[in-house]
This record gives C-alpha cells, structure tokens and sequence, in this order.
C-alpha cells in the first residue's frame, strides 16, 4: 500500500488526543463535506466515549446539497449532531455555537442550579489533515491565529483560546491521519486533495473520478467532456481516459489527462459532487 501508517504514530497520535479529550466538554470532528465518510478516523469512535460530539460537514461549498442533507439525516439517526459548514466563506460559525450550547445544554443547566453562572464551555477540534481545521479555529476566535503541531505526535503546551463565543478552545487541533483500507477510501481522499498527490498514480485516480462520475453523475461528465452515448457504451474508463488524452489535445501524455480530470473534479467543473453515499460503507 502506498500510504503510509505506522502503528506506532497512530498509538501517539491516538493518546495525544485522548489526553487531551478528557480536558474538553465537546468535540468538534471536521470532516471534507465531499467525503462523510471517507475523512473520518474509525480509531476516534473507540477513543471518544462518553463525550459529547459534534460532525461539521466542512467545504459543503464544494459537495453536492442534496447528498449532504442525506450525511446529516444519516448522522442523526446514528444519534450524532451535525452541521454543515462553508468556513472559507462564512465569516460567522453562529450556528455552531448555537448548536455546540443545545448539545451541551443539559449540563450547563446542571452547572447553573448548582450556582455556576456563564459555565465556561470548552472545546477541541480533530479531523484528518487539510478538512479545515485551522480555518474553522480562526473563524472562531476571530482573527488569525498560528495553529501549530498539524502533524500527528508534535507535542507541545496547551493553551486556550477565547472564542467570539464565549466557548474556549483549544489551540492545537487533534489530527488523526485517515484510515486507507479499502483502496476506494485512497481514491476518493486523492482525488478531493486529502492527501498529497503524489501517493497515487494520476491515471488510477482519474479513471476512479471517471468511473465514479459515470455512475453517479453522468449527465454532468457526458456534457462536459462532450461525449456521446457511443463513447460511454463502447469504451472502457481506461478507454475513455485515452480518447480524451486525444480530445484534450494531449497526444499520448495521458498523466497531464489524468491531472486536467483530477483538477475539473477539484475545481467543480462538475458541479458540486460528492464522493461518498450513505449506506454504501455500512456492510462491514
Ligand atoms: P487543516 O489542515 O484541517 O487545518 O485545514 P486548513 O484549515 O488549513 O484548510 C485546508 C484548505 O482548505 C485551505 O486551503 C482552506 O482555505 C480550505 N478550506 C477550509 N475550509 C473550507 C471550506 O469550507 N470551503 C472551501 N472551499 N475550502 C475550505
């Protein structure tokens, strides 16, 4: 496998958010809004217990609404909160603190009748890599603040900062790197630009894209790259990745293909898609 993920990072990484868990009262988990599924780390179910629980669908700019209605539906039958989440553009998370106090209101009624006034609530935040962790803490606090230690197993001393909440939270965000097993997971984090992209071959991430597309968005990839109905019939996705090489104008340099298909998907050429569907994970 080509990623990378050595059972002793992960143990560090692991125990470094777990100590930090027990100092918080909530858990903010970032996930991509393209991939619900895909950018979460199965090891913080074990580690999260008891702890209240937020998903925030992030980049929900870039993902398919109709498909993130579904994630957050699926979510709350789980019995976990969700939102979704465009930090790069919203210049106010005000919905999230609204719904961070909800979750949390049972036990800041608990605090208030035992006497505590304006319980001080405080948070963390964890994800993957590169899902908007760091956008999300500024927006938060307000201005820009340096978010350091964005690799698993940098340890460092813990501050808190004030939100425009009045929530704390904590300036380091927990990373959990993703979990690859099954190799449409790899797929689908290259091809949003989770991970770097030169863990996998270009062409098997475009044929992925390509495959993907055809069955969830055909009218989309058939009017973009103006196919007809022959093109899709007859050919193969490895196929139609070389008709497009010559389409493209490419001659035979079917990686630069590969990498113009990968940057249409990131650039929403498609439209908005989502690369992960609820149920489709849920056979294990
Ligand atoms: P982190 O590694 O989880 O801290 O991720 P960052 O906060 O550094 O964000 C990674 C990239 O995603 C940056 O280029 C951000 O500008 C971008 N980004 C973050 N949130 C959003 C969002 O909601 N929508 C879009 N389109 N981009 C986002």
């Amino acid at each position: 496998m080509a990623f990378q993920w050595y059972p002793g990072h992960m143990n560090k990484a692991k125990n470094q958010v777990q100590d930090r868990l027990k100092m918080v009262d909530i858990v903010l988990e970032i996930v991509d809004a393209r991939l619900p599924y895909s950018s979460r780390n199965p090891v913080l179910e074990d580690i999260i217990n008891q702890k209240k629980h937020i998903i925030i669908l992030n980049k929900s700019d870039l993902a398919d609404p109709k498909l993130t209605a579904d994630w957050k539906l699926n979510f709350e039958q789980e019995g976990t909160a969700s939102i979704e989440s465009d930090a790069k553009h919203d210049n106010k998370l005000s919905n999230l603190n609204t719904l961070i106090r909800a979750e949390l209101s049972q036990k800041i009624a608990k605090y208030e009748n035992a006497g505590v006034k304006n319980y001080q609530i405080k948070a963390m935040c964890i994800g993957i890599p590169n899902v908007g962790k760091s956008t999300i803490l500024n927006k938060m606090v307000g201005k820009n603040v340096a978010v350091t230690g964005n690799k698993p197993g940098v340890t460092k001393n813990q501050n808190w900062l004030k939100t425009n909440y009045g929530i704390d939270l904590l300036d380091t965000p927990g990373i959990l790197w993703p979990k690859i097993n099954d190799p449409k997971v790899g797929m689908k984090l290259a091809l949003s630009g989770a991970i770097k992209d030169k863990i996998y071959p270009p062409d098997d991430v475009a044929i992925f894209a390509l495959n993907f597309l055809q069955a969830h968005y055909l009218k989309r990839l058939t009017d973009v790259y103006n196919l007809d109905s022959a093109d899709m019939l007859n050919h193969t996705t490895g196929e139609l990745l070389m008709h497009l090489t010559e389409q493209f104008g490419y001659k035979e340099d079917y990686d630069r293909a590969a990498r113009k298909v990968i940057m249409d998907v990131r650039n929403l050429r498609f439209g908005r898609v989502t690369f992960d569907v609820p149920g489709e994970f849920y056979e294990e």
